[in-house]
């Protein structure tokens, strides 16, 4: 058969604009050639619908021994009795976890979107909206934190049987004692989505949601820097409360729950060629190295977060505890779209990012977020992110000059060019 040309040169040209650009998307990154081999290797071509041992299919022998390894390792980076990795994406993990807790028009309480939170913790254009019941807590206007006492409020008021922990765009660490407190207080199911911060929790960097929720949901593919992926997760003596008893009196566990929540609920064949590359960035997560970059990761956001502030630009709650922050533009006289759109001119990949209480729809919003999880894989340091908003302040200050724009991404090209993607 001949070769797909047509394809193949458009993966070359997002090769190199990923190569040559400043990537501060931060739920991206750049994955190691090893994970990128598993991800790209014959694994795709088994179905495998079941788990490891109970397979409706023949000739799974080598692949249950692949996702059993995925497991074991999932388990032991993150401290979990439980782990289930075949869920396509952080948002499918997250639909198995309702599929096993609740029925249509239960309630939810999550983290409002427009304050950081995520499409699948209620908002009404997704399912989680649309299926359950969804009431939210924020931040506080004042310092840009979780406002805990609204989040107990509303737990009280609202009496829900799910709560969610977690945000795609929260700079600052959670507090998950405090939500099973409240979780315990009206009986509810306490789910952490860990989707973001998940490689700094493992290397214990961050809070440890494990011994507190019930669930714990993530991605594979951002701070973790695995294949595009989700995984669900339990700790130790968290399980058996939350079963449901069978008609014979049995316990059905939250794991049994958890599993047909994935396979058969929500999901047909795992994709064993990337629970194989889970398996792989697990195992480099495991590592000593992980730990020095994801210690360069929170380091790097914390500079980046000093000269942003430097320049009178404002993030929400001041700063960053983790790998990204919030930037409302509005003293800056632009929006975040065009703000995307100019940096993007400039090969400075970002995203527009709606900040709390902003004022601006959720296509233009007020604000961008930056994180720097993709950058610091590339072996950038402190004193490049001083350089790097030095690049984003000029072309912020120059959003309409096409040759000032132009000079921008020369420089960032001379800067970036030459680094592989993945810096060992
Ligand atoms: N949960 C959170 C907190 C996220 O930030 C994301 C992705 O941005 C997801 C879930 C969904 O992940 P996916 O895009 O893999 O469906």
């Amino acid at each position: 058969m001949q070769r797909d040309e047509q394809i193949f040169d458009l993966i070359q040209d997002e090769r190199e604009r990923q190569t040559d650009g400043i990537e501060l998307i931060a739920s991206e990154n750049f994955v190691s050639d090893q994970v990128m081999e598993a991800a790209g290797s014959v694994l795709t071509n088994k179905y495998a619908e079941g788990y490891p041992g109970k397979r409706y299919y023949g000739g799974c022998e080598v692949v249950d021994e692949v996702e059993k390894i995925a497991i074991d390792r999932a388990k032991t980076l993150f401290n979990a009795a439980y782990a289930n990795v075949q869920p396509h994406s952080g948002s499918q993990a997250n639909t198995a976890v309702y599929h096993a807790c609740l029925k249509p028009g239960d309630k939810i309480l999550g983290f409002d979107l427009s304050h950081g939170g995520h499409l699948t913790h209620g908002s009404p254009v997704n399912f989680s909206g649309k299926l359950y019941n969804p009431v939210f807590y924020g931040v506080k206007k004042d310092t840009g934190y979780i406002d805990y006492e609204m989040l107990s409020d509303v737990a009280e008021k609202e009496k829900p049987q799910l709560i969610i922990a977690g945000a795609s765009a929260y700079s600052r660490d959670m507090d998950f004692a405090k939500f099973r407190e409240v979780a315990d207080n009206v009986g509810a199911v306490l789910l952490a989505d860990i989707s973001h911060p998940a490689g700094l929790i493992a290397k214990g960097i961050l809070n440890d949601p494990m011994p507190h929720c019930h669930i714990v949901t993530t991605t594979t593919h951002k701070t973790l820097r695995g294949p595009r992926g989700g995984m669900i997760m339990m700790g130790e003596n968290i399980d058996n409360p939350f079963g449901i008893r069978l008609k014979n009196g049995n316990l059905r566990k939250m794991s049994g729950l958890l599993d047909s929540g994935v396979f058969p609920g929500n999901q047909g064949g795992p994709l064993e060629h990337i629970i194989a590359a889970k398996a792989i960035a697990f195992g480099e997560a495991l590592t000593d190295e992980f730990m020095h970059y994801m210690l360069q990761v929170k380091k790097n956001a914390e500079a980046m977060a000093k000269a942003f502030v430097a320049k009178d630009y404002h993030l929400i709650s001041g700063g960053t505890d983790n790998h990204m922050m919030l930037i409302d533009l509005r003293n800056k006289n632009i929006t975040g779209k065009d703000a995307e759109e100019a940096l993007g001119k400039a090969d400075i990949t970002v995203n527009k990012n709606m900040v709390p209480f902003d004022t601006e729809s959720p296509f233009v919003t007020s604000g961008i977020r930056v994180g720097t999880p993709a950058i610091t894989t590339r072996g950038l340091k402190e004193d490049d992110m001083v350089y790097v908003v030095d690049l984003i302040d000029e072309v912020i200050n120059n959003r309409d000059n096409e040759s000032v724009l132009q000079g921008i991404a020369e420089k960032v090209n001379a800067l970036m060019g030459d680094r592989p993607l993945f810096v060992a």
